[in-house]
């Protein structure tokens, strides 16, 4: 699992850089490593090369790992798409949950977080591509779904998240990481995270302000289509 200590130190190296290029502090910066479709013991190598916060987004699959490495007491953060009848499972089993973006699935979130567990960590998942098939709240109807997360005493809001189009051109990226940026410091509400970047465009995210990038393949390894 060498390869996997050293895809991790170069992921790292790249975040240092590109925070370092933005007049930011390496540290400004968390990785995210996402093990979906990865086993436990790719895990357990970027946990024993000190990686602590992993993003998984298959529930049923999450579950099994989580329970399979409680003893490295993990991060663990829920970045896939969210449906109603999952939303018991994440908010028994997560600490965070990128992928908030209606009122009913924050509410339900809300309402199954035990009490025996601190608030769930939640980010505002933002549609800044335009397109009509992305999910994520329209930027018109944020500010009214992060009054209602914030309100919700079972959850902790503490950003927004986004998907940039996929095969955009770097230039129409970074647009749509500044829009995330923009939307988030428009905010009445001061929010400390943005959840933008992943393996391919992270330095582009974190030079328009990124604070958590989420990154999978450039850690674990080509992954195959999930069908
Ligand atoms: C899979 C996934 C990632 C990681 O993508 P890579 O290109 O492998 O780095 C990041 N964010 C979300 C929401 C994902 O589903």
């Amino acid at each position: 699992m060498d390869t996997l200590k050293n895809a991790l130190q170069a992921v790292r190296t790249r975040i240092a850089a590109a925070a370092c290029a933005a007049g930011r502090t390496p540290d400004a910066v968390e990785l995210l490593a996402v093990s979906k479709t990865f086993g436990v013991d790719a895990i357990r190598a970027a946990a024993a090369a000190g990686q602590r916060a992993f993003g998984e987004s298959y529930v049923q699959e999450a579950l099994l790992k989580i329970a399979a490495l409680a003893d490295l007491s993990l991060i663990w953060h829920f970045i896939g798409p969210l449906q109603r009848n999952k939303t018991r499972a994440v908010a028994e089993h997560f600490d965070w949950v990128h992928g908030v973006d209606r009122a009913i699935i924050a509410q339900r979130l809300n309402d199954a977080r035990p009490a025996t567990r601190p608030p769930l960590n939640v980010c505002v998942q933002v549609n800044v591509s335009g397109e009509a098939s992305k999910s994520g709240v329209a930027p018109a109807d944020l500010p009214a779904l992060v009054q209602a997360v914030a309100q919700m005493p079972r959850l902790r809001l503490r950003g927004l998240m986004a998907i940039p189009a996929p095969g955009a051109n770097p230039d129409r990226q970074r647009s749509q990481f500044r829009l995330l940026r923009r939307l988030r410091d428009g905010l009445d509400i001061p929010l400390d995270t943005l959840s933008m970047g992943m393996s391919d465009d992270l330095e582009a995210a974190i030079a328009e302000g990124a604070t958590l990038v989420r990154v999978g393949s450039a850690i674990f390894g080509w992954r195959q289509a999930k069908t």
